[in-house]
Order: structure tokens, then C-alpha cells, then sequence
């Protein structure tokens, strides 16, 4: 079973798991901004009523603890109650708690993780192998077997991966000369890496325009996926590695990601090393170098991208929940898009992406991405952007089947044809 955390590190201070679930005082002040609860009307789907399952699982009254699994398990982790309740009280967390006292499966997990940071380079050909695969058909006669054997997440993340990349965004990165007097880190999240290469490019791009010179940290994965679905102490080392890289390259400048999700939890950072004063003190160095791209593309002078058609920005929860960057994606894409802009009513809400949620929970997913598109669709947009691998993933796959008339692209990419006109025309 992964070790719970045990102290959390809130918007309120520093407490215990079972202190910081304690506080919801089911007042339902937050009932509405929940998506699930929006999608389901159930008490068991909202966040107070998933605060007092888990404070009644740490009180060991529940006498079918397997009984809350449900109420976990289809938690987006989105953050939206956190920013309507009055308490803040941090909901996602204490749902991860109540997962890792259940002993959420993760042997799947901790193998990817460790597969994927101890062993790389046999990971990057295993995933190449699996992606010839895909090409070839050959995985599509996979998905019944694994349903069999109880992995139909994994086929339902087949159907929604539809680009396979040769070259990973880190192979590419390695060929780029290093600069000596780095002014910014680029940390490249998995999504841009094994999935979205051109996403990390256009930000890499961005970034020499706007701040010159800089470097790949050739970081490891930030720890998200084991964090939520394996071993804190997986996360934890991953964590270390990554902190210890940064304090080696020495730059002068930010560390910059370009997956909001992976970004929030590099902000998290300090909350994994709450007993531990040295590395949490190390970690917090780390986090105030920390910045996402919708922040640094608020701040940028940039220009209307040509012929973009009407535009709309979806803010990815771990942006604007996770991280309080609740106007910044807005601002950029105002700049970007020019009179082209729209605002696209209830930007913050989850698109139902929310890493593997899609994979996991398909039905739920598909009832919350319907209203997404929905509102995307309300305002005629041609073109969404968004700054998360899960929400291009999952919007893609939304668009796809309820408004194809719109694609989605990543900030990032905007930007980069923004500030070199000759890129007009490309992404998603
Ligand atoms: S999480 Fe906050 S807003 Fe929601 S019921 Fe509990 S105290 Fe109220
Ligand atoms: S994190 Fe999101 S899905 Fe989970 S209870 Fe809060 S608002 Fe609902």
C-alpha cells in the first residue's frame, strides 16, 4: 500500500490530512463548481461528500471501506471546490489520501515510472515499438485482450492517441549546442515529449525569442503519475532529481514547463518534504524559479496570429486552480488572437481530461467534455487553445466527435507563429 502523506501543505497553512478534511463543513458552497456533481447530481460526487468519506475512512468508520472507492475514483482532482470554498479546503489532496488508504491499484504505475526514468533508453524503444504498432493496425486488434485482462483503460487511451511521434522532443532537444550563460530552463513534461513534440519545440522556440539563450534541463517525468495513481515515494525521488538538476545548470532565469498539470505539481513540490527542512527548504528555491507558460506569455509583447478565425482559450484546471493563474491563458490568448478573441463561458471548468480520468472513467468523461464542447461550439470558435497534454488530448477527442469544425492547439504553438510569422498556418 502507498504511504498516505499524512500533512498537507494548504492554503490555510500547514495541517494534518484528517485536520484538512475536517475543516469541509458541508456548507455545499462548492457544490455547483464541481463538475462531476454538476454531471451527476449525486452527494457521493461532490466534494463535501467525498471530504466526509474520507474523514470517515481515517476514522475507520466506514465498515465497507471499498463502499467510498466510487466517490475517489471518479474525482476529476480539478481543484474547482478549493477555489469556491470560503475554508479552501484542498479536497483533490485529501481525495489522494483517501485513494492511498484504500491501497489504490499501482502496480502498473510504479512499473511505468520506474520503467520510464531508470531505464529510458529501453523505455523511448518499447514505446517507439508500441507506436509502430499502432501504425500498423496491430494495436487495435490489442483493445478486446485488453479488456480481458482488465486493462480497458489502456485501450481507451489507444483510441484517444492518435499521434505517434518517431522522435521523441528530447532526442531533438539533445542536438540543440548548449548555452553557456543559460537565461531560462526548459523542463519538458512527458505529454510534450512522448506525445506532442511540437508543443515543447514552439515553447523552446518562444522562450529564445523572448528571454535568449537557454537549455534543456533533462529532467526526468515531475512525478505526477506516481504521485496520483502509484508510490509518494516514487514521486519523492523523481522530485530530488529533478531539484538536483536545476541547482547543477545554474541559470539565471525560469525553469519553464508546457504542461499546466506537470507545472502545478512542480509547484507542489515543497509539500512532499514537509518533515524533511532540508530538501523542503531546497524544493521552495526550485518552485520560485517555477513558471508555466500562460505566465510568461501574460507578461509578453506579442502580435495577433494572421487569419486565425474566432478564438477561444480553455483554462486548464492546474493553471488557473492549481496554480491561481485564473486570468493569465486569458490575457495571452486576447494577444494572440487579436479582434479575433471570444470568451468562452466557463473557461476554468474541467474539460474531463484530467490525466487518465478520460481512460479510467470514459462515460463520465464523455458527459463532462459534451458541455465543454458545448460552450466551445456557443461561440463559434474555429480555433481552442489550451496548455495541458490531458486537455489537448481530451478536447481533441471531444472536438472531433461534437464540433470538428474547431481544433485545438497549445498556447505555446500560438505564440511561436505569433513571434515568427513564417510559422503561420501550422499546429494541431
Ligand atoms: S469543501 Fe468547502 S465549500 Fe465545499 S462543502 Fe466543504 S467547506 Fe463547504
Ligand atoms: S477536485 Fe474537482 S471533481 Fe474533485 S471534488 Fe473538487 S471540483 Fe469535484
Amino acid at each position: 500500500m502507498s504511504e498516505p502523506l499524512e500533512r498537507l501543505s494548504t492554503d490555510l497553512g500547514e495541517r494534518s490530512s484528517y485536520d484538512a478534511a475536517s475543516q469541509c463543513c458541508r456548507c455545499g458552497y462548492c457544490e455547483q463548481a464541481c463538475p462531476t456533481y454538476a454531471a451527476t447530481g449525486s452527494e457521493s460526487r461532490s466534494a463535501r461528500g467525498r471530504n466526509q468519506l474520507v474523514r470517515l475512512l481515517m476514522e475507520g468508520r466506514l465498515t465497507q471501506p471499498s463502499s467510498s472507492q466510487d466517490a475517489l475514483e471518479t474525482c476529476l482532482l480539478c481543484g474547482a471546490c478549493t477555489t469556491a470554498c470560503y475554508a479552501r479546503v484542498p479536497t483533490a489532496d485529501i481525495v489522494l489520501e483517501g485513494r492511498r488508504l484504500l491501497g489504490q491499484p499501482r502496480k502498473l504505475s510504479r512499473f511505468l515510472t520506474r520503467l520510464m526514468n531508470d531505464h529510458r533508453g529501453l523505455f523511448m524503444v518499447l514505446l517507439k515499438a508500441a507506436y509502430l504498432a499502432k501504425r500498423l493496425g496491430l494495436s487495435l486488434l490489442a483493445r478486446p485482450f485488453l479488456r480481458i485482462v482488465g486493462l480497458p483503460g489502456l485501450a481507451v487511451a489507444d483510441a484517444h492517441v492518435r499521434q505517434t511521434p518517431w522522435v521523441f522532443l528530447r532526442e531533438k532537444l539533445a542536438r540543440r549546442p548548449l548555452a553557456a550563460d543559460p537565461r531560462w530552463l526548459y523542463f519538458a513534461p512527458c505529454g510534450p515529449d512522448l506525445l506532442f513534440p511540437r508543443v515543447g519545440e514552439a515553447t523552446v522556440s518562444v522562450l529564445e525569442t523572448l528571454h535568449g539563450p537557454g537549455n534543456f534541463m533533462s529532467n526526468d517525468c515531475c512525478g505526477l503519475l506516481a504521485y496520483n495513481y502509484g508510490d509518494v515515494e516514487d514521486a519523492r525521488a523523481l522530485a530530488r532529481r529533478n531539484i538536483a538538476r536545476f541547482e547543477a545548470a545554474g541559470a539565471m532565469g525560469p525553469v519553464v514547463g508546457d504542461c499546466s498539470s506537470c507545472v502545478a505539481f512542480l509547484k507542489s513540490y515543497p509539500q512532499l518534504f514537509l518533515e524533511d527542512p532540508a530538501w523542503k527548504a531546497r524544493a521552495e528555491r526550485f518552485v520560485a524559479a517555477v513558471q508555466d507558460v500562460p505566465e510568461i506569455l501574460a507578461q509578453a509583447d506579442l502580435s495577433a496570429v494572421k487569419d486565425l478565425g474566432p478564438a477561444v482559450c480553455h483554462d486548464s484546471c492546474r493553471a488557473c486552480h492549481g496554480q491561481g493563474l485564473k486570468e493569465q491563458g486569458q490575457e495571452a490568448m486576447k494577444k494572440l488572437a487579436g479582434s479575433s478573441y471570444r470568451r468562452l463561458p466557463e473557461s476554468d471548468v474541467c474539460c474531463g481530461g484530467a490525466g487518465a480520468f478520460a481512460f479510467r472513467q470514459p462515460t463520465l468523461s464523455d458527459d463532462i467534455i459534451r458541455r465543454k464542447v458545448g460552450r466551445i461550439a456557443s461561440t463559434g470558435a474555429a480555433v481552442v487553445a489550451a496548455s495541458s497534454t490531458s486537455c489537448l488530448l481530451q478536447l481533441a477527442e471531444g472536438l472531433r466527435k461534437y464540433y470538428p469544425e474547431c481544433r485545438v492547439v497549445h498556447l505555446s504553438e500560438l505564440a511561436a507563429q505569433s513571434l515568427a510569422p513564417e510559422r503561420q498556418g501550422q499546429g494541431a
